[in-house]
């Protein structure tokens, strides 16, 4: 795939106007019918693993209710919480930093790596390091950055940003890894074994992990009262960064706190099943201070996140843990990708987060959801996400966020729907029109809702004609 190719697949659609065009988005994603199949059954398949794995937990809906309540209680007294954390963590010699944004942060991270003369980084993956355009900042600086992390590995071979929060590469099918294989790390021309291909990327990465000059990872939980920093993998690649490198840089929202190790166990037993159906990731990494001789830094970064908290209607979406189940599930992502939605975080969580960024570029995202509420349903920490997509919905109306003519049909509607002779008029205009329309130009009608549906026979009155005729006295 040429660099050309691969920006005109990964670069959100804009409008005229510079927002976010997701609708544009999904229909470049589904053009690709058997990507979009196989995307939306790859992603349904987790989300029936997360199924089982919540099912065989007795006291799943407990757990959800304590997870919840631990992260709002922390929320609540955040600054009490990062300070402590801070103290703590200092006086297990860790260097704590504060980055207000994300440029802040790169700058932290930048001069902690120019300070010590390192130029080769390896990272495990963070999905804040992609908030804040990490890796482009640094290389710009000359210094070398390698995702270790396997999806994430792989997309940075492409230059593609991750598609997925938890599988950074869900969106590819192993022939594509085989051919970036083969283009930028010699393997066969036509491998797409996955287990070889897994084995050349081990080797490939084994290297680099023994070059490190320093290590960077994200930061799954903090823990205020040790001061410690603990990190979920599967792949063991947090572990052999830190564990090597002579300096390890840990970067966390301020947002993953929580108060006790002893809250520990509550997350851990939600996030791996939420995440894959996993009962256990395979790697709890805590880090409780550098090794002998090694420096560690951890870098606590806002860049929005104190606004959100205060954001009545918002605050909650911070409660989040990152484990991608309401992607997973959400109808409109699986079958539209990650890509669509121009942000970092894709998906119901990063269509709430987002938005607080900046309105009217991403009016759209809250508009990319059907409402259903199975975010809601499955989110191991109960972020409200359909209310809170219902709300933004509301303040991109109020703001004059969303397009014109959507603005004018959402206005008629509501015209409509709030008056019943109005409505019974309408109601009859279009059974009419259906009795006497040719159905394939009804359904060019109906745009995108029309394609591949047959459309029902039009019944001869309204539900209200039919409880008048049938129900006398209840009309
Ligand atoms: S909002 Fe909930 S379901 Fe979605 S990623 Fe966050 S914790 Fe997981």
């Amino acid at each position: 795939m040429t660099a050309s190719s691969t920006a005109s697949r990964t670069l959100p659609i804009l409008d005229a106007h510079g927002a976010v065009d997701h609708a544009a988005g999904a229909e470049r994603f589904t053009a690709d019918v058997d990507r979009t199949t196989w995307h939306d059954g790859a992603l349904w398949f987790v989300r029936e693993k997360r199924d089982r794995g919540a099912a065989s937990v007795p006291e799943w809906e407990r757990l959800r209710d304590l997870a919840s309540a631990i992260k709002s209680h922390t929320l609540s007294r955040l600054d009490e919480y990062l300070e402590r954390f801070e103290r703590r963590a200092t006086a297990r010699g860790i260097q704590v930093h504060w980055a207000r944004d994300g440029a802040e942060h790169n700058e932290i991270v930048l001069g902690i790596l120019a300070a010590r003369g390192a130029r080769r980084l390896v990272k495990s993956k963070s999905m804040l390091t992609e908030e804040c355009g990490l890796n482009a900042h640094l290389e710009r600086h000359g210094i070398e950055v390698v995702d270790t992390d396997l999806g994430e590995r792989i997309v940075q071979l492409r230059n593609e940003p991750p598609s997925h929060i938890v599988m950074p590469a869900i969106h590819l099918k192993k022939e594509e890894i085989g051919a970036t294989f083969h283009e930028k790390l010699g393997t066969p021309a036509g491998l797409a074994d996955p287990d070889a291909l897994t084995a050349a990327a081990r080797r490939h990465l084994r290297e680099r992990f023994l070059g490190a000059d320093a290590a960077m990872t994200g930061v799954n939980f903090a823990i205020a009262e040790t001061g410690g920093v603990v990190v979920i993998t599967n792949e063991g690649n947090a572990d052999l960064g830190t564990a090597l490198a002579p300096v390890y840089i840990a970067s966390m929202g301020i947002e993953k706190l929580i108060p006790r190790a002893a809250d520990l166990g509550v997350f851990l037993r939600l996030l791996a099943r939420s995440a894959t159906g996993q009962a256990s990731s395979v790697y709890a990494s805590h880090v409780h201070g550098p090794r002998p001789g090694q420096a560690m830094h951890v870098v606590l970064v806002d860049n929005g996140r104190s606004t959100q908290l205060g954001r009545g209607d918002f605050w909650g979406s911070l409660k989040c843990i990152r484990c991608a189940a309401c992607l997973n599930t959400c109808p409109v992502y699986r079958r539209s990708g990650g890509y669509s939605y121009g942000s970092t975080i894709p998906g119901p969580i990063g269509s709430v987060l987002t938005p607080g960024l900046d309105v009217r570029k991403y009016a759209a995202l809250p508009f990319a959801s059907t409402l259903c509420g199975s975010c809601s349903a499955v989110c191991p920490v109960k972020v409200d996400l359909d209310q809170q997509l219902y709300r933004w919905r509301q303040l991109v109306m109020a703001a004059g966020g969303a397009p014109p003519l959507k603005r004018w049909w959402l206005r008629a509607m509501g015209g409509v729907l709030a008056d019943p002779a109005l409505l019974q008029l309408a109601g009859r205009v279009a059974r009419g029109m259906l009795r006497v329309l040719p159905p394939r130009l009804a359904r060019r009608l109906a745009g995108g809702w029309g394609t591949g549906r047959a459309l029902p026979e039009p019944p001869r009155g309204s539900f209200r004609d039919w409880v008048r005729a049938n129900r006398p006295g209840r009309s």
